[in-house]
């Protein structure tokens, strides 16, 4: 949506960052294109673990290509902050390099497993294949 679409939509309603800030919301908000008024609570998250005004200054420093990811990254990576305090987003990280590592154990079990069953040299040529499928 173009800047001027969205102001037009959302007319008379200020973005949830101004709201926050009890303050009104100008045509050259820097919050605005970002946090729609229906944000309000996505937004109230962010101002919670990293301030209004440091998110401002992010934008600010940032080129408008690059705001719309960044801003989509700073909300996850609040939400996991206030889901879980002390890790953050380093706990579903974490989380997730366990599963990936169980896992890894499973499918080397189920291959010494299929190895009772099939030839070595049928295993040695099932390696092969995978691993030129996990080269990058
Ligand atoms: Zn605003």
């Amino acid at each position: 949506m173009e800047r001027g679409e969205w102001k037009k939509s959302l007319r008379g309603k200020p973005c949830a960052a101004c709201k926050q800030q009890r303050k009104k919301c100008e045509e050259d908000c820097v919050f605005a294109p970002y946090f729609p008024a229906e944000s309000q609570q996505r937004f109230a998250m962010l101002h919670h673990v990293y301030g209004t005004s440091n998110v401002g200054n992010i934008l600010k420093e940032l080129d408008v290509s690059q705001r719309e990811e960044a801003m989509k990254t700073l909300a996850y990576q609040a939400e996991a902050r206030v889901r879980d305090p002390v890790h953050g987003c380093m706990g579903f990280i974490y989380n997730l390099e366990e599963k990936l590592e169980k896992r890894k154990m499973d499918v080397q079990r189920a291959k010494l497993e299929l190895a009772k069953y099939i030839s070595p040299e049928k295993i040695s040529e099932l390696m092969q294949n995978e691993a030129q499928h996990n080269q990058p």
